[in-house]
């Protein structure tokens, strides 16, 4: 029996069981292929970061005496095609078994049921070791109620792997501690510098490019910093934890005119390529925890996204698919404005997330939620735009994680099965979290000034024309303002608001 066992590029996962034990009648393959570079428009980064990952994960494989087929790009013989390239190499190296790693992308989990199929061979599909939990376990634990509410699966995720517990109850006295952590970013803080990898990239970069793949944002080829393995993601995951950890919780909603990351780990992109995987980036934490419990506030953030957050997004992704893509409770069907792709707005929130979004393939996750996914929400844009618009741009974005945050979280596409109330805001929660406002052209203190900030009357719009979201009883207090607003107010606010939305691409 001679076996063919496929890698994804998201599956760099060098603890798989597959390389436990040297088999010569064992074949890995890998390959680059045009579809699914250009499935989406990606960052320019983001397609570098995977190639570049890729081919180093084949070399260390190739180094553990395993036998490995890698298919660049640019190769002659690459057909472009999974189907293609599999039936080429089962061809020419008499396979008789397949084997992949369970997808974690629905469009992926097709594809490979399909070649499956069509090869008519001996197949298996094993799990892909990376996630604590399975693609059906949040269906399981939600069966028959209307909310699925993170934070019940969240204590249930601390119970079950007795993490940050002191018997039955949560260690600390409680299961979060969010009141410590909404600090306003007020530059009084010195931050560490991060990492520097400097990897030249030129070579792959002019390969993507002679490919004619079509991407977007920038880089600078000679210095690029996103981890190439693990040994590399270790080193930022341990610099986090050294530098960076105790102060995430304080600063965790925080943003910066002129810090990028703040406290921030970086280490999305290495978990979703698998380099490092959430059990040991959980271990590596608590062993930071203060034996007095001084910052609880932090560790404990930290681990609800890896285990919390990070879990139940993928299992709504497993439960809601298919169809959870085409999701647009609000109806919405404007499109985005050019300044996404370029940044050319005055408002000085949008502008920095976004140019910080094009040179970096990064923005964390206040600039994504609060400030980006809000302003898209407010003006009304069809969920599809806002879906593509972040499954390309950043280094972190695969469709498992992406899809839920944008139209679950961000969105509120799917009616509020994630999020429990829509996540927009005026200016002045910007304004209070952040220090953006203070060098902007609008002014965050008005609202019918013709500088006025565009946050602040799009906001009272998006209810005054979306009504029936009142209904929810988490908008008692937005209603109670509302109908204490004189009609007068309420009527500016719709012209004005109607002036805005005519006249996008010039904010
Ligand atoms: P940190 O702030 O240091 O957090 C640590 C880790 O927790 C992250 O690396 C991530 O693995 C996990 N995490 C935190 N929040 C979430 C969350 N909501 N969902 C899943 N994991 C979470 N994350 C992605 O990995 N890929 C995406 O494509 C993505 N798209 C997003 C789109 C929107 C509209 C929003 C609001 C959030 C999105 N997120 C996405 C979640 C989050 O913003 C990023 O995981 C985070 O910003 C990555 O940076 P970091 O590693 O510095 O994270
Ligand atoms: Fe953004 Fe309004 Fe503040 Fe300007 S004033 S930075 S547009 S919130």
């Amino acid at each position: 029996m001679k076996t063919l066992r496929v890698i994804l590029g998201d599956q760099l996962n060098l603890g798989h069981s597959w390389f436990k034990d040297q088999d010569d009648s064992i074949i890995y393959t890998m390959m680059e292929i045009i579809p699914e570079m250009n499935y989406a428009t990606h960052h320019v980064q983001k397609a570098l970061a995977f190639m570049h990952a890729m081919r180093s994960f084949s070399e260390e494989i190739k180094i553990l005496g395993h036998r490995i087929h890698y298919i660049k790009l640019s190769d002659k013989s690459n057909k472009q095609s999974f189907l293609k390239n599999i039936s080429q190499i089962i061809t020419k190296q008499k396979i008789t078994h397949i084997e992949f790693q369970e997808p974690d992308e629905y469009r992926l989990d097709q594809e490979i049921k399909n070649i499956c199929k069509k090869l008519r061979l001996n197949f298996k599909i094993v799990s892909a070791e990376h996630f604590l939990t399975s693609r059906d376990d949040l269906g399981i634990f939600f069966e028959g109620k209307k909310i699925w509410r993170m934070e019940d699966f969240y204590r249930e995720m601390r119970r079950k792997h007795l993490i940050l517990m002191s018997g039955k109850k949560p260690l600390g006295g409680k299961w979060n501690f969010d009141h410590d952590n909404r600090s306003k970013w007020k530059s009084n803080k010195e931050i560490p510098k991060r990492i520097k990898f400097d990897h030249d990239v030129s070579n792959l970069f002019n390969e993507l490019k002679s490919m004619k793949v079509k991407t977007i944002g920038d880089v600078d080829t000679k210095k690029f910093n996103w981890p190439k393995n693990r040994d590399e993601a270790l080193l930022i995951l341990n610099q986090f934890i050294v530098n960076y950890l105790n102060d995430f919780g304080e600063f965790q909603d925080s943003m910066s005119n002129d810090n990028k990351f703040l406290f921030h780990s970086l280490i999305s992109f290495a978990m979703n390529s698998k380099m490092i995987n959430p059990e040991e980036v959980v271990n590596e934490v608590i062993k930071k925890l203060d034996s007095d419990l001084n910052n609880i506030n932090s560790v404990e953030g930290f681990i609800r996204q890896i285990i919390g957050w990070r879990e139940y997004i993928r299992g709504i992704y497993w439960n809601k698919m298919p169809g959870y893509e085409k999701s647009n409770f609000m109806k919405f069907n404007k499109k985005l404005p050019d300044f996404f792709w370029n940044a050319q707005t005055k408002m000085n929130c949008l502008n920095k997330s976004i140019k910080q979004s094009l040179e970096t393939a990064y923005a964390h996750h206040i600039q994504r939620l609060m400030i980006i996914g809000n302003f898209m929400l407010l003006i009304e844009t069809d969920p599809k735009w806002v879906h593509e618009w972040f499954l390309g741009i950043y280094i972190d974005a695969i469709e498992w994680v992406e899809l839920p945050n944008v139209i679950g979280m961000s969105q509120y596409a799917d009616g509020g099965l994630l999020a429990t109330k829509p996540y927009v805001s005026s200016g002045s929660y910007i304004n209070k979290m952040g220090d953006y406002c203070g060098s902007c052209k609008y002014n965050v203190k008005t609202k019918f000034e013709k500088d006025s900030c565009p946050f602040n009357v799009l906001y009272w719009n998006f209810f005054l024309s979306n009504n029936k979201l009142l209904d929810n009883p988490r908008m008692g207090i937005v209603k109670m303002q509302l109908n204490r607003m004189s009609a007068d107010d309420q009527n500016s606010i719709k012209i004005k608001s109607r002036e805005l939305l005519e006249n996008i691409e010039s904010l």
